[in-house]
């Protein structure tokens, strides 16, 4: 039954795509639902229009037994491209996209999760805490959606954010994520009779990058570089490059000193290029967090795991979900893994079983929540 239920909302959800920006419509879909299941809903799709979205965060409360600790559920109702209305395939428990186009389980598989346990909690009449939902949009392209939400409108301290790849995983810390942008100016001139007028900001560039520590920086941190643009014909020395990197940490101390020697680099390759000037430009996208592995909450998730004999492992995240917001506004959050896999690819999929799976789970959880 829970089975045949939750297939159908996740097939019902996939058929409306909602790439980043364009969530009113899954919105709609989605709160049309909880509201029949039972919960107040909260909506102003203008909510988005700073961020650049058609759409709202959505705010749902579900009441429950006020003498136990409100939790809150989350998860995001956008996805990444290329999406359409897809028909999505069912075999042998695996539930598939087209080949072509994403699936949408990150993150419509978790909204169908949560559909499921608010029915089973009306249907069943376990007794459960007061359940309370933020389904933010935008956050594939930077976590935007959470970093507008209001989450002063909730009560709850803990919230479990449903947004990971595998199975029986707590993510209780995460990285935190800077894009470090060069911009190397130099001196353009003609190369084929003015070659050493010029000062070429390729080679520059060039230079700069073998001075940095890229790649694995640590245990801790990664620094990559993404993007590189610059030059204009093959007989004009360049004289404008730009390099783009992502900084990832689990501390922002090494964060801070990755970008320190970065600037370092900068002002070396400024000196063995005289006439050429280097901007260096660092924007935070998200802060790293790490919880207690002790905490009351996971304490309470593993034990939730081990009373169904599935033992829950804790790692840390080494991308970011809107956990970090969350936790960067003081609400204690933790990301659980869903069973989606291949997310962000034409060939994700999601076991069913998995989806049920964690349905179980979270009851059991609600169940024992005091
Ligand atoms: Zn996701």
């Amino acid at each position: 039954m829970i089975r045949e239920r939750l297939f159908q909302d996740f097939r019902e959800m996939v058929k409306i795509p909602s790439p980043s920006g364009h969530e009113n419509m899954i919105n709609t879909h989605i709160i049309h639902r909880l509201e029949a299941l039972g919960a107040r809903v909260e909506y102003d799709p203008g909510e988005g229009g700073p961020i650049g979205s058609d759409g709202g965060n959505i705010y749902a409360f579900f009441s429950g037994d006020p003498a136990r600790k409100t939790i809150l559920l989350s998860a995001h109702t956008d996805t990444v491209t290329p999406t359409v209305s897809l028909e999505p395939g069912l075999s042998e428990g695996k539930i598939t996209g087209d080949g072509t186009h994403i699936l949408g389980a990150d993150d419509k598989a978790a909204i169908a999760v949560i559909f499921e346990l608010l029915r089973a909690a009306r249907e069943e009449g376990f007794a459960h805490p007061p359940i309370e939902i933020a389904l933010s949009i935008s956050e594939e392209t930077g976590l935007l959606g959470a970093s507008l939400m209001d989450i002063t409108r909730f009560s709850s301290k803990e919230a479990l954010v449903l947004d990971m790849s595998g199975t029986e995983k707590i993510g209780y810390a995460a990285v935190g994520a800077r894009d470090i942008i060069f911009d190397i100016t130099g001196k353009a001139s003609h190369a084929g009779w003015a070659i050493d007028e010029g000062v070429n900001a390729i080679l520059g560039a060039a230079s700069l990058i073998r001075k940095m520590k890229t790649g694995t920086v640590d245990e801790e941190s990664v620094f990559n570089i993404g993007l590189i643009e610059g030059g204009e014909a093959v007989n004009i020395v360049p004289e404008r490059t730009r390099i783009r990197g992502e900084i990832r940490s689990f501390r922002e101390g090494k964060m801070d000193v990755i970008v320190r020697k970065a600037l370092e680099a900068a002002k070396e390759t400024e000196k063995e290029f005289p006439g050429m000037a280097i901007d260096v430009t660092v924007k935070e996208k998200y802060k790293p967090y790490q919880n207690d592995p002790k905490s009351p909450l996971i304490i309470a998730l593993q034990n939730a795991g081990n009373s169904l004999g599935r033992p829950q492992s804790l790692v840390r995240c080494k991308g970011g979900s809107d956990a970090n917001i969350f936790n960067y506004k003081g609400l204690e959050s933790v990301v659980l893994s869903i069973g989606m896999e291949d997310v962000h690819s034409s060939k994700e999929y999601i076991y069913l079983d998995d989806m049920v799976r964690l349905t179980e789970f979270l009851i059991v959880f609600l169940k024992e929540r005091k």
